[in-house]
């Protein structure tokens, strides 16, 4: 009809219109042009890739560039008034922010096992073998070494002492036995928990060094064991294959290193960096890890004990302040107030075809279906904001740095951050995010078809596998199915923890906040995380051939940020979020009673209690406010209709004359229309702050930067979130019930507050 043409592409049209562009084609096309060079933070590539998606934004958002390329260090009048400004632009925005953080890049390392007169009985290569067939992983094979991000330099001697995963159940049980770690070197294998958090502990001990490898045993069933080649010539893992990584620490807090709270603007005053190690570290092979643990008596069993023979462990590396990059867009909408907010990192170890690149292409393709809906006229009722997070990898500084730069901003405007790292590195789809959009992220992906099977949805790849068959299959399946499904709550979706850029918006603003993608499952052909084989071969042999996966989410968080941006009531479920903290202290209270204590939570159970009841009363009148707006929109004059939406954020002078203007007219319809939308604005800023009555000033004792008191990733896993995490580390680490008792009061204080905070 005559309206829409004039007006613009909306609704259910806009939604077919996006769900049509993201294409495989376009996937992989961008898929090859960001993965096949390494684009370390900081590096010359990298910031030749920020100016390739601030292209990618001018072009899709009809942004003409400016004859400078617009590069705004952080802290300066151009870059400040760049993300202030959003509330008061015209038309799209583009601009690439700096940042000054601390990292480091990898000068010389060497390991080796020591003979008794002190030479070296056996030099470790430290060196992935590549793929002589593949022509980015030979060219690039050495290009960046293998190294721990933010490790200490230094050179150390010791014993090599054998600690499974190297978790804190892991050392606590050596330590147990008696033995002692002080001036060890410690082999731990990857997983089970973050890697610093490994070194944390080890630094803890005593420990000299830590040597992280990657054992074979955690890689499912796609194994040489189990028959397979390894990759280059098969799936399973290449034994030479290392994983880079950050050995931040995590729990900490975050971002630069040397600006804990603050933006890490160029002149800004640093700290020593109170998250990093000082005990260095390397990660290493499997190859490599095989002869270490020959020098072990025991091998892989935990006892403890030490080898006879010493290792020696150098690690030299160059650190400094490096300059990195955030691209950021706008597209600003009716209300001005109110911003949906998506990114991914860009930065990688080395090419990361899966980690992030995934990630970016399925970004790409969000921004090409914005791009085609603003070609069509559609004007966001949000304003939306996209983001091209850069040093992710040294632990979420372009997120966090922004974050702390615009905190106020942020808290006032976001109303959701949608994030995606890795998009596909293995079969099945998952997806975590605050309680309040798992009935959303449900939804979409019901309305996102599957990526491969006719007739199925997205949200039916949640229970997929790989299609690798080993003798072992079903164990690793059942394993890995019951760890799931510990995860999950009863919506399927996950509380988030830590391990990308959602967390500076989640746990230190108490910004509502998903992630998602399709991962790694023991039947998958094993994923070379954050080595030279995360490669674009590996990911269209292996991870999405076709790559109608990274399509897939691309629909599915396009879809689901669409729908926050045009709603009129903003589709947060804060009833579910107060129904699942019950599950949360039930959770607590098993814990309680494994450790034979009974805490008294019933302050905090009837102020969960009272959030229900107050949000169950926000929830009739979203209905109502809802229902009223839209009779009130019906009887608008139909040209004005469009124009209707600004109303939802009126400035105040403006407001004034209106009331007067109409306040002697009786059932004048922009009157009507006027107090309707007024209701809809009030029901929204309470949906809006919802997530943040979570976040205590004060913060987690021990690790103030993280401020949500409902969920934080567990204070010795990293990765895993822990929820209500005072109350519950409290017990798990402490096993002092007057704490929990004393961090419960803390957290019903908080709810008490929001409980009156939402109340209608
Ligand atoms: N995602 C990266 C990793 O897991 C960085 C996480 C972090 O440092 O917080 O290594
Ligand atoms: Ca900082
Ligand atoms: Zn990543
Ligand atoms: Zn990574």
């Amino acid at each position: 009809d005559a309206f829409k043409q004039q007006d613009g592409i909306s609704g259910k049209n806009a939604e077919e219109l996006y769900l049509s562009i993201p294409s495989t084609g376009s996937a992989l096309a961008a898929s090859i042009q960001y993965a096949t060079h390494p684009h370390l933070a900081g590096s010359p590539e990298d910031f030749e890739d920020a100016k390739t998606i601030l292209e990618l934004f001018q072009r899709e958002f009809g942004i003409v560039p400016p004859p400078v390329v617009p590069v705004f260090p952080a802290g300066t009048p151009a870059s400040r008034a760049a993300t202030l400004s959003i509330s008061a632009l015209p038309a799209p925005i583009a601009w690439i922010d700096k940042y000054y953080p601390v990292m480091n890049t990898p000068l010389d390392h060497s390991l080796a096992i020591l003979a008794e007169d002190g030479s070296e009985a056996w030099i470790a290569e430290l060196e992935e073998d590549g793929d002589p067939l593949d022509p980015e992983a030979a060219k690039y094979r050495v290009a960046v070494p293998t190294w721990h991000g933010l490790s200490k330099g230094g050179e150390v001697e010791g014993e090599l002492v054998y600690l499974n995963y190297g978790t804190k159940e892991d050392y606590d049980n050596v330590v147990e036995k008696g033995s002692n770690l002080t001036g060890k070197i410690i082999l731990a294998r990857y997983g089970g928990n973050f890697r610093g958090l490994k070194i944390q502990l080890a630094q803890e001990h005593g420990a000299a060094g830590v040597l992280i490898y990657s054992d074979t045993r955690d890689d499912g069933a796609v194994t040489a064991e189990n028959g397979y080649e390894t990759y280059p010539a098969g799936p399973a893992r290449n034994p030479t294959s290392v994983q880079r990584g950050s050995v931040q620490f995590i729990s900490a807090y975050p971002g630069d290193p040397t600006t804990p709270g603050v933006p890490a603007y160029e002149n800004a005053t640093r700290t020593e960096g109170e998250n990093i190690p000082k005990i260095p570290s390397l990660p290493i092979s499997w190859a490599n890890a095989q002869r270490l643990l020959e020098e072990l008596e025991d091998g892989r069993e935990v006892t403890g004990k030490a080898s006879e023979r010493k290792v020696r462990l150098v690690n030299h590396v160059d650190t400094k302040v490096i300059p990195i990059w955030n691209t950021m867009a706008v597209i600003p909408g009716h209300i001005r107030n109110e911003t949906v907010l998506l990114g991914c990192h860009r930065d990688a170890w080395v090419m990361g075809a899966v980690d992030p690149v995934s990630g970016t292409v399925s970004l790409h393709e969000i921004v090409r279906g914005f791009g085609a809906l603003l070609r069509n006229g559609w004007k966001p009722l949000r304003n939306i904001v996209i983001a091209s997070w850069d040093a992710e990898e040294y632990g979420l500084i372009g997120s966090t740095e922004w974050a702390e730069d615009f905190p106020e901003w942020i808290t006032g405007n976001v109303v959701a951050y949608l994030n995606v790292d890795v998009s596909v590195s293995g079969s099945r789809w998952g997806a975590s995010g605050s309680p309040s959009l798992a009935h959303l992220i449900r939804q979409s992906a019901l309305d996102v078809s599957h990526p491969s099977v006719p007739g199925k949805t997205l949200w039916d790849a949640m229970g997929d596998s790989g299609i690798f068959t080993g003798k072992s299959d079903a164990e690793f399946l059942d394993m890995y199915e019951s760890a799931q499904q510990a995860k999950a709550s009863d919506t399927g979706i996950s509380p988030l923890g830590s391990g990308s850029d959602f967390t500076p918006f989640l746990q230190h603003l108490g910004i509502a906040s998903m992630d998602q993608g399709f991962g790694n499952t023991p039947t998958d052909p094993p994923y070379h995380y954050h080595s030279i084989y995360d490669s674009e071969r590996w990911q269209e042999l292996y991870g999405d051939p076709g790559f109608s996966r990274h399509v897939a989410v691309a629909q599915h968080m396009g879809l689901t940020a669409l729908r926050i941006i045009d709603a009129i009531i903003i589709p947060l479920n804060t009833t579910q979020y107060a129904l699942e903290l019950d599950g949360y202290l039930n959770k607590v209270e098993s814990i309680a009673s494994t450790l034979a204590v009974s805490p008294n939570f019933s302050g905090l159970r009837s102020s969960i209690s009272n959030l229900q009841s107050a949000s169950q009363a926000l929830d009739v009148e979203k209905a109502e406010a809802e229902k009223k707006f839209k009779e009130a929109l019906a009887k608008l004059p139909k040209k004005s209709e469009h124009d209707s939406c600004k109303m939802l954020h009126l400035p105040e002078w403006l407001k004034k004359i209106l009331r007067k203007i109409h306040r002697h007219t009786k059932h004048n319809p922009l009157e009507e229309f006027f107090k309707a939308a007024q209701r809809v604005q009030h029901v929204n800023q309470k949906l809006r702050v919802f997530e943040r009555g979570f976040i205590s000033e004060e913060g987690i004792s021990e690790r103030e930067w993280y401020k949500h008191l409902i969920v934080a990733p567990g204070k010795w896993l990293g990765y895993g979130a822990t929820t209500l995490p005072a109350v519950t580390e409290a017990l798990t680490l402490e096993k002092n019930a007057t704490l929990a008792e004393f961090e419960a009061k803390r957290v019903t204080a908080l709810l008490n507050k929001l409980s009156d905070a939402i109340a209608v």
